[in-house]
């Protein structure tokens, strides 16, 4: 499995240095795996919610979105299963203390095998380790982690506990009374996809929406993840973007393909090589699925999931059926050919699509940023560029008058007041061009125009492009249709 730490570790540094992502509260030394977006950072990150909520909510005409509270009924989470089943097995190390999750520790020990030129015994242990997950076998996983010697980072031994589920869901109080006992307990959601659940009928209703229909929503969600070292890919608080899609009973393979097929047609419609991707379908199902898979991305840490998508049955809505005494059924009056009656009430089942928004946030960052040497005889030069999609880059046009002075920041404030309402524009007069246009390619921005004296004279000024850092000179007038149509 190729890894490249270094850039890793330089993309982490860009985020900061540029203000896209800064660990949280950062004065008080940071808060494990929480993290903030700077200005630069939460312009992308908006413009990724909202290029997948028009994608969801506008191309799909059968799929609307919601907003849902990220606190819920406590019961819920007992219908959800996530009380009793939300957890990971973890194993601790005895000689350092330090808690592992088991597939993590598994998976780093069988991606060295890989380096080391053991591909074959790496497939194994996976393949054992799949297997042990499957059948829930802890002690199984305990003796697969001693009898390949695999050692905890820290200490070097291989001293462990036994493997035990740990509950990722946080929980907090819920109104005045503080107490210890479980009757005011309440969970920040652990994933959004409840939040539709619970509203399925009233949406349904009030929509009358008709089978098949999809609900999407972005939203945050918590999980007090175990190990979390590799910045915002795994996150305690993160964001995510979910479509939940109602289907008739019997034809959820179907769609289960279908969404398959339309969300790798999404991520490549990015622009992005398909070499990048790939599908990753899971040996141990999740207690509600009947399939599922994760489309993972090659991000510099390796091939790791950024988006699940699974097919869920009845098993949510059956479950919010019994705990609510509620009906969660739909009336399907459509004609059934087998029988010639309609296909009447039924609990529909869903397939899910499931992505992070922080870990798109990571994937767009990976296949950007390009350390790129632009030395010459002459001289030593070089940028690092953020090869963004024009249509998620944070800044869209940087406009930068040649000079302070000679009516050209008059001009240059013209463009801007004529672009500014229709996407987001950049003025910056200081420092000499060449400082600005590598700036401007440190953030990611596609265009910047320059105005110099010419443009008195002509209305025509100079647009250089990010990537090819190739310039022309175009009317000035003609820049708000050309960016327009360069971020459609
Ligand atoms: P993983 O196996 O990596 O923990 P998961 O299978 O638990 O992920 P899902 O429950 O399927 O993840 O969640 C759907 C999506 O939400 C994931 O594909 C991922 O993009 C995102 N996600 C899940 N957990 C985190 C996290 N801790 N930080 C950031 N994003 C997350």
């Amino acid at each position: 499995m190729a890894t490249d730490s270094n850039k890793f570790q330089a993309i982490i540094a860009h985020c900061k240095e540029y203000g896209f992502i800064f660990p949280s509260s950062e004065i008080y030394d940071g808060l494990g795996a929480v993290y903030d977006y700077g200005q630069w950072g939460a312009e992308l990150k908006k413009n990724i919610k909202d290029h997948w909520w028009h994608s969801m909510t506008r191309m799909y005409e059968n799929i609307v979105g919601i907003d849902a509270a990220i606190f819920m009924h406590p019961t819920t989470w007992k219908a959800s299963g996530h009380v009793d089943n939300f957890s990971d097995p973890m194993i601790d190390n005895k000689d350092s203390n330090k808690r592992y999750r088991v597939d993590h520790l598994i998976e780093a020990k069988a991606s060295e095998l890989e380096g080391e030129g053991h591909a074959e015994q790496a497939e194994i242990l996976l393949k054992q380790m799949d297997e042990l997950l499957a059948a829930d076998d802890l002690a199984g996983l305990r003796t697969l982690i001693e009898t390949n010697r695999i050692a905890c980072a820290v200490s070097g031994t291989v001293n462990w506990t036994d493997v035990r589920q740990f509950n990722l869901m946080f929980s907090t109080e819920f109104g005045a009374v503080s107490s210890d006992t479980e009757d005011n307990k309440i969970y920040l959601r652990p994933e959004t996809a409840q939040g539709i659940f619970v509203n399925f009928l009233n949406v349904q209703k009030t929509g009358r929406m008709k089978i098949p229909f999809g609900i999407a929503q972005i939203g945050k969600a918590f999980r007090n993840e175990i190990v979390a070292r590799q910045f915002i890919f795994r996150m305690r608080e993160f964001e995510q973007m979910e479509m939940q899609f109602f289907v008739r009973p019997g034809t959820q393979k179907q769609w289960y393909e279908f969404w398959k097929e339309e969300r790798m047609k999404w991520h490549l419609a990015l622009g992005i090589s398909p070499d990048k991707y790939r599908f990753h379908d899971h040996v141990k199902l999740a207690h509600y699925a009947d399939a599922a898979c994760d489309i993972e991305y090659d991000f510099p840490i390796g091939f790791k999931e950024v988006e699940g998508i699974h097919s869920r049955t009845d098993f949510d809505l059956k479950q919010h059926q019994e705990f609510s005494k509620k009906k969660m059924q739909y009336f399907d009056n459509d004609i059934d050919p087998e029988t010639g009656k309609p296909y009447g009430n039924y609990i529909p089942y869903v397939v899910e699509t499931s992505i992070g928004v922080d870990r798109t946030v990571m994937l767009l960052l990976s296949e950007a940023y390009e350390e790129q040497d632009l030395s010459t005889e002459e001289r030593a030069d070089s940028r690092v560029v953020l090869k963004l999609p024009a249509k998620l880059a944070p800044i869209k046009l940087a406009v930068l008058p040649l000079v302070k002075k000679d009516g050209l920041p008059e001009i240059a404030r013209g463009i801007l007041d004529d672009c500014k309402a229709h996407f987001k524009c950049f003025y910056e007069e200081k420092d000499t061009i060449g400082k600005r246009y590598r700036r401007m390619d440190a953030l990611g921005t596609p265009f910047c125009v320059t105005v110099d004296h010419q443009s008195k004279e002509d209305g025509t000024v100079t647009i250089r492009y990010r990537d090819t850092m190739q310039q022309e000179r175009v009317p000035l007038a003609s820049l708000r249709e050309m960016v327009l149509r360069e971020i459609a």
